[in-house]
C-alpha cells in the first residue's frame, strides 16, 4: 500500500489510522510524533479526502517543505496540493485572500523585527518618550506578546490601565499610534499575521464558514508551543468538522517566553469532548543511556504528568561529561572530541553543539576555525538581515507597495543622494503630522517652493528612479527585478565605487550576488511548480522565513544552535555545553519554579536531540556578557546522574580579575561567610567554608562539600545558605 503503515508501530497506526474525529497524541521526544502526522496525511489522501482540504501545520515552513516531499513520496502526485505550512505562512495566504475585508493592500509587507523597531521609535519620538529610545526591542516584545494574546491595541489599553505597570502602560501608548502606523504603510508585522486572520474569521462569519468547509482535516504538530492566537485559530478551524488532530509533548513546551502556553495541550480534551488520545512510547531515536538520562532529568518536574519511554536500541555507549577550566578550554575540548568523531568515520554534518545563549557561540567559532572545522550556525545574524541586502529588499518592497514608509526612508538616501538627514526627518514629522505616507510627504517637498534647490533636484530624482524602476520591473520574475533594482538604483556602483575605501564593500557585493542567485532558485521553484516568479511573493517567502528555514542540514559542516532552535531535529551526535548554575539554568536558585521547569524541559529537549553520543560539559568560569562567573555544575547534571562522571581536564585556569557586577541578584553577598562555617547549598548538599575571599559583588566563597567535592563559588549567585 502507498501510505504503508508498516512503517509505523500499532500505536503509531492507531494514530494515523484514526481518520475522522479529534485525536491527540501525547507522547515523548523521538516517538514518531511527526511522522505519524506525516503518514496520516498520506492516509487521508488514500481514503479519499482531497489533497487540498488537508491543512498540516508546522513549526518551520522547512518541515512543511519536508512534509509535502514526504506525503509526495507516499501519495505521488498529491503531495504539493496539501496545505502544509507554518501558522504564519498560513495567515499570510489567508490575508492576501481577503485583503479588501481588511482594508490591506493586496501587496502588503510584512515587517521584521528591526522594521517594527523602527516604527516603534518613531511612534516614541511622537509621544514625547524619545528618551526611551533603548527600550524600544522591549516596547516592541510587548506589542507582539499582547498580539499573540490576542489583544488589539484598545483592549491591551484596558489591561494595561489595570496593570498599574509603567513599561505596560508605556507599551499600550505606543501601541495604538504603531498600529495606526503599519496600517498607514499598508504592512504587517508577525504578529499581526494571526491576530488579523483570527479577527477576521470572527467578524466575517462568510468568510469563517468557508474556511471552516474548504478544510475537511486539520493537523497541528508541536501543538505545546502553541500561542494563544494559534489555539483560537485551530479552535475556529476546527469548530465545524472536527476532524483534528494535534500532537505534542507537555515535557517539551519550551516557547512560554514567547506567549506559548502549555495549557492548550493540557486541556485538548477538555476543548474537543470524545477525542481519542493515543500515546507511544517506544522511541526511535536515541540510545537506551541518552534516553534514562533525559528520563531522569525531566522526571525531576512536578507539574506533569509521568510517562514511560523505552526503546529496544542497546545502552549504547556513555554519555561523557567533562569539567573545564573556562569556556575557552570548554571550546577546545569539543573540538577536540569532534575530531575524534571524524577520524572514527562520523560526517560533521552529523554533529551538533548546542547551547543556551547566542553569546557562547563565539568560543565555538573561534575554537572550529582554529581546529579548521567547517561549521554552521543557524539562527545568528540572518542572511536577510544584512544591511546590504535588507536595502535591496526595500528597494523591492517600495516597488510593491509604495506606501510602506519603513523601507522608503531606509533606501531615501543609500546610495548618496544629498538627500540629507535633516531634510529625511523634518519629511517624516510632516508626514506624521498630515498623516501622509512617507512617498506624498516626499512628493510634496519636492514641489514645496520654500524647498532649496538641491533637495529638490534630489527629491525629484529619487521619485524618478523608483518610477522608472517600477515600470521596468512590472510583470518581470523576482530575479531579474533584483538585478534591475541594483543597477538602475546605482547601488552596486556605489559599492565598487567604495571598494578601494571600504574593507566591507567586496563582503557586500558578494552578498548582494549570493542574494541574485538565491532570488533565481526561488524563480526556478516557482517555475517547476508552474507558478510565475513575482516580486511580491518572494518577499513574502523571505519574510516568513524562520530561523531554522535558511539552514541547509546537508552542508558538509558542523552545526551550532540554541538548544531553542534545535526542537523537532536529531543528530547522531550532540554536545550539549555550558551546563551550570546560573546558564542552564538560567537564573540557577533564582530562577522562580515556573521558570527552572521550563529551563529542565529545554534541558530534555536538548539531551533527546542525540541519537548515538552526547557529550555534555561545563566551565568552571564563564566569561559571558562582560563578566566572570564562577557557577557550579549544573543541577541537570546531578539529576541525570552524570555528575559523578565528570571528567577533569588538567588544565589549571588562568587567573582572573572580576569584573563589577550588573544588576544581579545580592541575595548572599549582604550575608557574611567565614571560613569554618557551615553552609548548605540546595543541590550539593551541606559542606564547610575553606576560604573567603573579594567582597561585596565579588564576593567569592569556596566550600568544601561533604560529598568531597569542593567549589569556588560567586556568593551572588550561589545560593548558598549558612547551614
Ligand atoms: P520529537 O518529540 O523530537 O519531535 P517525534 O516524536 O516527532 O520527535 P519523529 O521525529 O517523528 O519523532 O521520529 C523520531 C525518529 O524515529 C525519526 O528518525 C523517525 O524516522 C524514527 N521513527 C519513528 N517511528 C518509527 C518507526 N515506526 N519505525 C522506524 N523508525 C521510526
Ligand atoms: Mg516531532
Amino acid at each position: 500500500m502507498p501510505a504503508d503503515l508498516e512503517a509505523l508501530n500499532p500505536e503509531q497506526q492507531a494514530g494515523a489510522g484514526h481518520l475522522y474525529g479529534p485525536l491527540l497524541v501525547l507522547a515523548g521526544a523521538g516517538t514518531g510524533k511527526t511522522r505519524v502526522i506525516t503518514y496520516r496525511v498520506a492516509r487521508l489522501i488514500e481514503a479519499g479526502v482531497a489533497p487540498e482540504r488537508i491543512l498540516a501545520v508546522t513549526f518551520t515552513n522547512k518541515a512543511a517543505a519536508e512534509m509535502r516531499r514526504r506525503i509526495e513520496e507516499l501519495a505521488p502526485g498529491r503531495g504539493a496540493l496539501v496545505w502544509a505550512c507554518t501558522f504564519h505562512s498560513f495567515g499570510a495566504r489567508l490575508l492576501r485572500r481577503h485583503h479588501d475585508l481588511l482594508g490591506l493592500p493586496k501587496a502588503f509587507t510584512i515587517y521584521d523585527v528591526s522594521d517594527q523597531k523602527k516604527l516603534a521609535v518613531e511612534a516614541m519620538k511622537e509621544l514625547g518618550l524619545e528618551d526611551q529610545r533603548s527600550k524600544a526591542g522591549l516596547y516592541v516584545g510587548l506589542i507582539s506578546r499582547a498580539k499573540d494574546d490576542l489583544l488589539d491595541a484598545g483592549s491591551y489599553e484596558i489591561h494595561a490601565l489595570a496593570s498599574a505597570d509603567a513599561s505596560r502602560q508605556a507599551a499600550a501608548r505606543i501601541y495604538k499610534l504603531y498600529q495606526r502606523k503599519l496600517e498607514q504603510a499598508g504592512a504587517l508585522d508577525f504578529g499581526d499575521l494571526l491576530l488579523r486572520v483570527c479577527q477576521l474569521l470572527r467578524d466575517h462569519p462568510e468568510v469563517r464558514e468557508h474556511w471552516q468547509s474548504a478544510f475537511s482535516h486539520l493537523l497541528v504538530d508541536e501543538y505545546q508551543d502553541t500561542n494563544h492566537a494559534q489555539y483560537v485559530l485551530t479552535k475556529t478551524l476546527a469548530a465545524k468538522h472536527r476532524n483534528v488532530c494535534v500532537v505534542g509533548d507537555e515535557d517539551q513546551a519550551i516557547y512560554s517566553w514567547r506567549g506559548a502556553d502549555i495549557r492548550n495541550i493540557r486541556e485538548f480534551e477538555r476543548d474537543f469532548p470524545n477525542a481519542k488520545v493515543v500515546t507511544l512510547e517506544r522511541n526511535y531515536r536515541s540510545t537506551a543511556r541518552i534516553l534514562e538520562a533525559a528520563g531522569l532529568v525531566i522526571h525531576h518536574n512536578k507539574q506533569r504528568k509521568p510517562k514511560r519511554l523505552w526503546t529496544e536500541a542497546g545502552p549504547g555507549e556513555a554519555i561523557r561529561v567533562q569539567e573545564l577550566p573556562n569556556e575557552a578550554a570548554e571550546a577546545a575540548w569539543v573540538v577536540g572530541r569532534i575530531q575524534e568523531e571524524t577520524a572514527a568515520g562520523r560526517s560533521l554534518r552529523e554533529i551538533a553543539v548546542f547551547y543556551r545563549t547566542n553569546a557562547q557561540s563565539r568560543s565555538f567559532e573561534e575554537a572550529l576555525r582554529r581546529g579548521r572545522l567547517p561549521y554552521k550556525i543557524v539562527g545568528a545574524v540572518r542572511f536577510y538581515e544584512r544591511k546590504e541586502v535588507k536595502d535591496a529588499l526595500a528597494y523591492a518592497r517600495v516597488l510593491v507597495n509604495p506606501a510602506d514608509s519603513v523601507s522608503l526612508s531606509r533606501v531615501v538616501n543609500v546610495p548618496p543622494r544629498g538627500i540629507g538627514a535633516r531634510t529625511l526627518e523634518t519629511v517624516e514629522a510632516a508626514a506624521a503630522a498630515r498623516s501622509l505616507t512617507l512617498a506624498d510627504a516626499l512628493a510634496a517637498r519636492a514641489e514645496d517652493p520654500g524647498t532649496p534647490p538641491r533637495t529638490r533636484a534630489a527629491l525629484r530624482g529619487l521619485r524618478e528612479t523608483l518610477e522608472a524602476l517600477r515600470r521596468a520591473v512590472a510583470g518581470l520574475p523576482a530575479g531579474a527585478a533584483i538585478g534591475l533594482i541594483l543597477e538602475l538604483t546605482g547601488y552596486k556602483a556605489w559599492l565598487e565605487g567604495e571598494l578601494e575605501t571600504d574593507p566591507e564593500a567586496a563582503a557586500r557585493l558578494e552578498n548582494l550576488n549570493e542574494l541574485v542567485n538565491a532570488v533565481r532558485e526561488h524563480d526556478e521553484r516557482e517555475k517547476a511548480a508552474g507558478r510565475a516568479s513575482e516580486l511580491g511573493r518572494w518577499l513574502e517567502e523571505v519574510a516568513l522565513q524562520t530561523d531554522l528555514d535558511a539552514y541547509d542540514a546537508d552542508a558538509p559542516a558542523v552545526t551550532l544552535m540554541t538548544m531553542h532552535l534545535a526542537k523537532g531535529l536529531e543528530y547522531p551526535a550532540v554536545f550539549l555545553t555550558g551546563l551550570e548554575e546560573g546558564l542552564f539554568p538560567i537564573g540557577g536558585g533564582n530562577a522562580t519554579p515556573e521558570d527552572l521547569e521550563e529551563e529542565r524541559r529545554l534541558c530534555y529537549v536538548g539531551i533527546t536531540r542525540a541519537r548515538e553520543r552526547l557529550f555534555m560539559s561545563y566551565a568552571a568560569t564563564r566569561r559571558l556578557f562582560g563578566q566572570v562567573y564562577a557557577n557550579l555544575p549544573s543541577r541537570f547534571l546531578l539529576e541525570a546522574r552524570l555528575f559523578g562522571a565528570a571528567g577533569r581536564e588538567p588544565v589549571p585556569a588562568a587567573p582572573r580579575r572580576e569584573s563589577p557586577a550588573g544588576a544581579a541578584s545580592l541575595r548572599a553577598s549582604a550575608r557574611g561567610f567565614s571560613p569554618g562555617q557551615r553552609v548548605r547549598h540546595p543541590q550539593f548538599g551541606s559542606g564547610r567554608v575553606l576560604e573567603v575571599s573579594g567582597s561585596g559583588e565579588t564576593l567569592k566563597v569556596t566550600v568544601r562539600f561533604d560529598d568531597g567535592r569542593s567549589a569556588k563559588l560567586l556568593a551572588r549567585y550561589a545560593p548558598l545558605e549558612p547551614a
